[in-house]
Order: C-alpha cells, then structure tokens, then sequence
C-alpha cells in the first residue's frame, strides 16, 4: 500500500498542534469514562492490513474524547510539567528519524545531543562537569541507577563484587532516607535487592527535609554497616529540600554513598534565586532528576548522573559479542549508563529544550513557576483558605475548612474543569495540593484556577 508519509506525518504534526492550541479552552480533565474509551478502542483484532491515513484518523477520533490537557496551562496535579514548542518538534523528529540510542554506531547524531544536552545540564544544575549521565525514563529510572552504582561501590568498599556475588552473603546495606522520601526509593529498594526493611527512615523537619541531627543519629547507630544516604531536592508536597551540603558532609564523613532524588527540586539550581535551597548538591555522588517535569520536556525523560563515571558505567554497561563500542569504561557508550538497551533518542528533546531557553530562560522559568505558586497560595487564603506549607518552590499545600473535606472540594474542582489539582495526605491531614510547573501557566490561569477551587469548596 502507497503511503504518502509527508502527508500523514503532517496530520500527526496537525493534530498534535489543535490539541495544544485548544488545551486552554477545554475542561482541563475530559471526565470520560473507562467503558467509553474502551469502546472506542476494542474493535474486533482486524485482519486485514488497514491504510496508515485511516489508522491514524481512527486513533484520533478513538483518543480525542480522552485526552487529558497536562500540556495546557492549568493543570496543577502530581508535578507533570508541559512540553516546550522546541522540545515537543525535537521528540517528533527522534520518532520519525527512529534513531536507536544505544552506541555511536547506531546513531552519531543521538550520541552527540546526548553529550551536549547532559553537559548543559550539568551546568544548569551545579554538578560536577565530569560527572556521566544517563537519559532515561524519569527520575524512578534515575534514582535505581544512582542507588545501583552506590551499591557496587559501598560493597566494594567491604570487599564484595556485587555485580559477580548478587546480595546473598553480603554485607547488610542499610539505605538511609527521610521518611518524607519519595516512594520511587523504597521501589528502587525492592528491585535492587535490598528489601524495603533496609531503608533506615529518618525523621524530617516540619516542612519535610530531613532532620539532619537525626540524620546524624542514625548514621552513627549504622556505622558497621555499608550505607547509602538517598537525600532529596523538592519533596513532592512541599518542596522543601533536604540540607544538602551540611547531609552529604556528614554522610561522607561516615563513608556512605550519597544519592540526591531530585526528580523537579535540582532545578532550583538553575536560578540564582533558588539556588541556595540545593546548597551544596555538588558533592553528591550520584544524582537523578526528570527532564519531562520542571524542564518540559515530553513524556518520557529523565536524567541519571554520577560522578564516577567509570562506576557508572561498570555497574550499568554489558558486553555482547555483537555489538561494538562498548565495554571502554573511560569512554561509555549510551547504553553503558542507562538500564535500558535499545531506546528512543532522549538528546534531541533535551538539547531543544535547554537552547530554546537559554541558562536565562531556565531560570526564568523556574522563577516564574515559584512565583505563580506564591500567587496560587496568596489568592486562596485570602479567600479563606489554609496554606500548610512554606511555598518555597512551585508546590502549595491548601486546606479550605475543614481538610475532611478536602476530597469533596477536589472532586468538585476535577469535575468543574478549570483546572485540575488532586488530593495528598500531609502529616495526617487531607489537603489539596498544587504543583505550577507548566511553562504556559500565566497570573490569569492563577486566578481563574484559585477561584475556581474558593467556588467548590462554598459549593461543597
Ligand atoms: C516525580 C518524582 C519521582 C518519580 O519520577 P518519575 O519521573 O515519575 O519516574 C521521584 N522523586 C520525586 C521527588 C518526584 O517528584
């Protein structure tokens, strides 16, 4: 069947753009329900082979009605980010050039973005300049790299090869973290074989950072054990960051390998006006954060650093007999540092991104997301609301009236469609929770949002 590629790619292109360019004017949530889309979806399996135009239109048509608007200005839940012109163009030319980012062989062009954007945001970041870094599927991706590598090195420090030996018979890692981690870290304990009951939590400060006192503590109460310290930039209700330099010293004094989770909070790094609150994130040893979140770039994207390169690239790589270009641990191909073989070609987004907005236009961003936060929290106590957080980055901890009731308000806020924000449990409490980390969110969409939810909470 002839298929007129450029026309159809043209359609995807279209239709991509009447999506964003219309995101602003619908109910940020479709509220479709599951049986709706299923039906849309499950025809009997087809037999015969379809033109690629019809397919195309019939997956447009199927997914339209359940589309939900997170590129759009006003969604406000988990921390999703949007998904920057540059960078949305940049992955639909990784999807059309199907580049594989495994090795040089493969795709020069994708190896070559991959060093240049993970530089720039080396720099944007304030890591090491030496420092590898593994594009890869989000920052749960990233945090299992880091805490990989960490668990190569502090066995290796007791004189086990975990990579040959695996975990049987070895030394007990203890993996000390705050109890207000993220939850990816207790996954990443699962999957690596250290169980979550070898997570040591530690107790956190009000605004969640960890209590570096009681940090303290616990490292000396594990002192004959291999550790690893997972600390955190941006916890994901409040923002707060841990201590940084003063958690890694400590830390380090004791030995351990520190890994930062930094999946939006690194990104305080990028302006001047924030980046006091990552302090010291420098001497980390292993770092990971999300592109696809704060950065906008498209889902899916996340960036895992380290600053043994060699490790890294030990503890990830694989040699098989076909494949050229790996197994040179001072000069890692791609898939030396991520989990994933073969995979999309994450550069060409990243790199799209990071120079359509310049280290000035980073910053910027950031600036503003905290901005709009503040805005977010001032509009809505002064309709009467509870701000349970110090909004120091772009999250916002809300109660209005009763926090029982919090879960009613949400409803009624997702169901109105203004905006979306959903519901967190914060120190036993129910609240609402907003994250602005879309690069379109503008003073309006603040305003129309807070009295959208000051509106549903009197309704309820
Ligand atoms: C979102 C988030 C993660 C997980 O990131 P994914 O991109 O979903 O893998 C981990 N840690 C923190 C602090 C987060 O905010």
């Amino acid at each position: 069947m002839d298929v007129d590629i450029e026309q159809l790619l043209a359609l995807a292109a279209a239709e991509s753009a009447r999506h964003r360019g219309t995101v602003a004017d619908r109910p940020v949530h479709p509220g479709v329900d599951r049986e709706a889309m299923d039906a849309a979806f499950t025809t009997p399996l087809a037999v015969r082979p379809a033109d690629a135009r019809r397919v195309v239109e019939e997956l447009v048509a199927a997914a339209s009605p359940g589309l939900v608007g997170t590129v759009g200005p006003r969604f406000f839940g988990f921390v999703i980010g949007g998904a920057s012109p540059a960078a949305t163009a940049a992955d639909m030319l990784a999807a059309g050039w199907d580049q594989c980012a495994y090795n040089e062989v493969l795709s020069p062009a994708a190896a070559a973005a991959e060093r240049a954007a993970g530089g720039w945001a080396k720099q944007l970041l304030g890591l090491p300049a030496t420092a590898s870094v593994g594009f890869v599927t989000g920052a749960q991706a990233a945090n299992t790299v880091g805490l990989a590598v960490g668990r190569q090195r502090v066995l290796a420090d007791r004189g086990w090869d975990v990579a040959r030996d695996g975990l049987f018979g070895a030394p007990r890692v203890a993996v000390v973290a705050s109890e207000e981690r993220h939850a990816t870290v207790d996954r990443a304990a699962r999957l690596l074989g250290f169980g979550t009951s070898s997570i040591e939590p530690v107790a956190s400060t009000s605004q969640g950072a960890i209590d570096v006192d009681r940090l303290r503590t616990t490292l000396d109460a594990l002192r004959d054990r291999p550790l690893i310290v997972c600390l955190q930039a941006g916890n994901v209700n409040t923002g707060a960051c841990d201590e940084l330099r003063a958690a890694t010293t400590l830390a380090h004094d004791r030995g351990a390998w520190v890994h930062v989770d930094g999946a939006f909070g690194l990104w305080a790094a990028a302006s001047p006006r924030t980046a006091h609150l990552v302090d010291g994130v420098e001497l980390a040893d292993s770092w990971g954060t999300d592109a696809h979140k704060w950065l906008n770039v498209p889902y899916d994207c996340g960036l895992a650093f380290c600053a043994d390169a060699t490790l890294h690239a030990a503890t990830m790589s694989y040699a098989a007999s076909y494949l050229t270009g790996s197994g040179a641990l001072s000069d890692p191909v791609l898939g030396d540092l991520t989990p994933e073989s073969s995979r999309r070609a994450r550069g060409f987004a990243v790199w799209a991104a990071i120079r359509e907005l310049g280290s000035d236009g980073v910053a910027e961003l950031v600036d503003r997301c905290c901005a709009l936060a503040r805005r977010m929290a001032s509009r809505l106590e002064a309709g009467g609301a509870t701000i349970h957080n110090d909004v120091v980055l772009n999250q916002v901890l809300v109660s209005i009236g009763d926090p029982a009731g919090t879960d009613v308000v949400v409803d009624a806020v997702q169901r109105e469609g203004t905006c979306w924000v959903g519901a967190t449990t914060w120190h036993g409490q129910r609240l609402i929770r907003v994250s602005v980390s879309n690069a379109t969110t503008t003073e309006a969409d603040i305003d129309v949002s807070a009295d959208a939810i000051l509106r549903a909470a009197r309704d309820a």
